[in-house]
């Protein structure tokens, strides 16, 4: 055990085939480190759930005199529209279901079967085995495998897009995007990894401190850093040239007591006819993004209104509340991970001997992958609200309700957006509002403005 408590060659040698269940919950030692773990990622998943209680706007909107303006399910969308958002909808849903399913699954078999570990030892046996080529190499070979099983469905989704008109990417562009995307997961996991690991190696009993505060500073140094360094690999992004719309939109955003320096127009139409705008960073890296397939498209009122949700993002700095969030939250769930990976039963069933070992690594990804799974529902339950405040602050500072129920129409029409899904599948994968529930909003807001 002292031997691994400094990065000495000794515990090198012990990483590489070696016993570190001492340091498990068998050892005294490990029993405390793992109460810690168990004590700290509580009192943190508490301090999440406060968080969340507090700052969410549960709330919106006052009930309107005479009561809610019922929801109308197809939110006064055409019905052949609905009916093509629905069958469009019957042609993706068991793949993003199956995706959902299927990624858990080989992230199970990887993980809590010998599959894995004797996959990331095998890797980096031709370059002699160190752990440190273990880590690099094993979440390259593990990323890469799992994106391969994913790949025919995500093939299949995009004939599906295609056939539909949304889809407007080459087939030459979409592999470009997954390995894109696929090489910067496996840098940021590699990286990742190779942090914790070195601590476990370095700081046995304790690692998940220190890997907890840095995978916190990671959620926030990355939220930050995302506008500059991630969306440029997938986008171009342009000033919205000098316009009555342009300024309008720097008046709204006057207005709103954020001024902005900039609306940023992105090159979506390379990949999509669909319509949609964001924010994203914090502080210096904040910006206002929106789809150049909007600027062709809707009318300059309608821009106002998807612009002024956005504002809304921005005047209630929910970038920066969501990323602080997430920073606690990983830091909760390093220490549960502090907790579970002490556990002689699950380090044996995945072949590893215990978070110095690479061979931890599939067992990691599985947890995360769980981990993801399970707060989904919770992420997408505080997302819509956030959403409703934002549609809201839109409708305060339009005032104008019919371009904004006009664009939530349009949107739902052109992102083939069903106004009306199945109330579970809400509840797991809505991130907004649905568009019957956001038009309704904006009725309520007219009735109450009517008061
Ligand atoms: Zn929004």
């Amino acid at each position: 055990m002292a031997a691994c408590r400094d990065p000495s060659r000794a515990c090198e040698r012990w990483g590489a085939g070696g016993p570190f269940t001492k340091i498990g919950r068998v050892s005294g030692a490990g029993r405390t480190g793992a109460r810690a773990a168990l004590i700290v990622a509580i009192v943190l998943g508490l301090a999440v759930a406060v968080v969340i209680v507090v700052r969410t706007p549960w709330f919106v909107l006052p009930t309107p005199p005479g009561g809610h303006v019922p929801v109308d399910p197809t939110a006064g969308i055409p019905a052949d529209a609905v009916q093509r958002a629905r069958s469009f909808a019957a042609a993706v849903r068991p793949q993003s279901l199956a995706a959902l399913v299927l990624g858990v699954a080989v992230a199970a078999v990887l993980g809590l079967t010998r599959l894995g570990a004797r996959l990331v030892r095998a890797v980096a046996r031709p370059l002699g085995g160190g752990w440190v080529w273990q880590v690099l190499l094993g979440v390259l070979a593990l990323t890469v495998l799992g994106r391969l099983v994913l790949l025919p469905l995500w093939a299949y989704r995009e004939v599906v897009e295609h056939r539909y008109g949304l889809s407007t990417e080459s087939w030459g562009l979409w592999l470009r995007d997954v390995a894109v995307s696929t090489g910067i997961d496996t840098a940021l996991t590699a990286v990742s990894m190779l942090v914790l690991v070195a601590l476990a190696r370095r700081v046995p009993r304790f690692w998940w401190v220190w890997a907890g505060v840095a995978s916190a500073a990671l959620v926030v140094v990355g939220s930050f850093l995302w506008p500059v360094l991630i969306e440029p690999a997938f986008n171009s992004f342009q000033s919205m040239p000098a316009s009555q719309l342009r300024t309008d939109l720097l008046d709204l955003a006057d207005k709103n007591g954020t001024p902005v320096q900039d609306v940023l127009v992105s090159d979506a139409s390379r990949r999509t006819t669909a319509l949609n705008a964001y924010v994203s960073g914090f502080g210096s890296t904040r910006r206002i993004v929106v789809f150049d397939t909007v600027i062709h498209q809707l009318p300059d009122d309608q821009i106002e209104s998807i612009a002024a949700h956005e504002l809304g993002h921005v005047a209630a700095d929910d970038v920066l509340t969501g990323t602080l969030t997430g920073a606690l939250g990983a830091g909760a769930g390093v220490a549960l991970l502090g907790w579970l990976l002490t556990a002689p039963r699950l380090l044996r069933r995945a072949g590893a001997d215990g978070p110095g070992d690479p061979r931890i690594i599939p067992l990691l990804l599985f947890l995360m992958a769980v981990g993801t799974l399970l707060s989904t529902p919770l992420q997408n339950a505080v997302s819509r609200q956030v959403e409703a405040r934002a549609d809201v602050h839109a409708l305060d500072l339009t005032r104008d309700p019919e371009a904004f129920i006009q664009m939530q129409r349009g949107l739902a029409e052109t992102n083939l957006g069903e106004p009306d899904p199945p109330a579970l599948w809400q509840w797991f994968f809505g991130s907004h509002p649905t568009t019957a529930q956001r038009v309704a909003l904006a009725r309520d807001w007219e009735r109450l403005e009517r008061r």
